[in-house]
């Protein structure tokens, strides 16, 4: 695409990147296809053609964005299925990034959508507030029903909705040793995560400790920054690339690592993106680059590993990788071929590539199509007549489980079983069943 960006625009450095970005575009349109809000809305700016050229003309006319334009950026998910797609390998995620910066710092949103983006902001990244938030969410739950019917109280309802019925108890956060070492690797502690469902990080510990790593939770390492670049809030999502790069770095300093592991792949989609996102700060940029190379996610790191699968459990896995895994990190299939490993039946929804609308706060800012997306995810899984799901991503867990008759799992949890580990307790209901569950509720083939 024909850019016109003057000389002096471009000696801002994301500036740079966009343009960089928007060049590469040669207008196929191939990526339309496979764009979750182009799929459901089908308008041409709710696509990622559309929206880089809305971005183009936002930022290379340096705009005051538009109501109608922000709407459009706002509706896209992130979830880079068209960074898969294209052929002209447009990066659209440093491009999408830049653009929420420059919507948030130029345009001023109605208050009701100031205060709940501030909320989400200052409560998702901190466990000790998230608890809060969700034992008072907890109590509210019952309002759901009555926020749904007003227009402006709906991003309430979804976030009641989404509020687990019984709140886990707190994680445990010790450092745990391998019975024969092979290495040792820090865990990311993360935010949400351990609050919502700390049998994911037990599970991983004890994976990672039966592979023959140690396994660490660097001091002072927190919320990756995710949540809150989704939000367009730059200077906070530095401020936590930053200080978790020197966290990790006092750990490569002392006893040294052999990776960064992450559960949670939205997490290490950005983690991976440290080097880029501080490249321009003299004090983090090399540190920061380490720290992206030593980032792996779970799975990427345990299909290298060795691990002792000796049991088989007779299940059917219905297996949906997050987007972030596919597209984010094209790990596209290492969930499946671990699953397989440790011996269980694996199958593959129908549009497996399509986002579940989960998107980190997207399914609490735009209730209604992160639903449709959901309600249209749990089908294609529904059709697979499995006896659970599995998912690489605490995020997607949350958004599936609300709609699926089946449990819903993080790949580690039943790997960790199959290798002689827990039993994860919502498959309790499986076993002793001629039929499962899961049967009785799939469709009539
Ligand atoms: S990131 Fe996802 S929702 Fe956004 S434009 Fe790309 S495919 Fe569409
Ligand atoms: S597939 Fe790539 S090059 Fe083609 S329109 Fe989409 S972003 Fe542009």
């Amino acid at each position: 695409m024909r850019t016109e960006f003057s000389a002096e625009q471009l000696a801002d450095p994301a500036m740079a990147t966009s343009e960089q970005a928007i060049r590469k575009c040669v207008h196929c349109g191939f990526c339309t296809a496979t764009c979750p809000t182009y799929v459901l809305l089908g308008d041409e700016l709710d696509s990622p053609r559309g929206r880089i050229y809305l971005m183009k003309d936002m930022l290379e006319n340096e705009r005051t964005p538009s109501p109608e334009v922000v709407k459009h950026i706002d509706r896209c998910l992130s979830c880079l299925s068209c960074m898969t797609t294209c052929p002209s390998g447009v990066n659209y995620l440093h491009l999408v990034d830049h653009a929420r910066a420059y919507i948030e710092e130029r345009h001023r949103r109605p208050l009701a959508d100031r205060l709940l983006r501030s909320v989400l902001a200052g409560v998702l990244p901190h466990p000790a507030r998230l608890r809060v938030a969700l034992a008072l969410a907890r109590l509210a739950r019952p309002l759901a029903p009555l926020a749904e019917r007003f227009a402006g109280l709906r991003p309430i309802a979804a976030m009641l909705a989404l509020a687990p019925g019984r709140l886990p108890a707190r994680a445990a956060q010790v450092n745990a040793s391998a019975p024969v070492r092979r290495g040792r690797v820090a865990l990311l502690q993360g935010c949400a995560e351990p609050v919502l469902r700390p049998e994911i990080r037990a599970a991983t510990v004890r994976l990672l400790n039966r592979a023959g790593y140690d396994v660490v939770f660097a001091a002072g390492e927190g919320c990756c920054g995710s949540l809150v670049r989704h939000l367009g809030r730059d200077a906070d999502s530095l401020d936590a690339a930053r200080r978790n790069v020197a966290a990790w770095d006092r750990e490569l300093a002392g006893e040294g690592l052999d990776a960064i592991i992450v559960t949670a792949s939205g997490c290490g989609t950005t983690i991976k993106d440290y080097g880029f996102m501080l490249r321009d700060d003299p004090a983090f940029a090399d540190r920061a680059a380490r720290v992206s190379a030593l980032a792996q996610d779970i799975g990427e790191f345990l299909l290298k590993a060795d691990l002792p699968f000796d049991q088989a459990p007779p299940l059917t896995v219905a297996c949906q990788p997050a987007c972030s895994i596919q597209h984010g990190q094209k790990l596209a299939g290492v969930s499946r071929r671990l699953l397989e490993r440790a011996g269980f039946h694996v199958r593959t929804p129908a549009e497996v590539h399509l986002c579940c609308g989960s998107a980190g706060t997207y399914n609490i800012l735009q209730p209604e199509i992160a639903g449709r997306l959901g309600d249209r995810k749990v089908a294609n899984l529904a059709r697979l007549g499995a006896d659970v799901i599995a998912t690489d991503n605490i995020g997607c867990a949350v958004q599936i489980a609300a709609r699926a008759a089946l449990p819903v799992l993080h790949v580690v949890e039943l790997l960790d079983w199959a290798s002689g580990g827990v039993k994860p307790d919502v498959l309790a209901q499986i076993e002793g069943s001629a039929e499962s569950p899961a049967k009785a509720h799939a469709p009539a083939a």
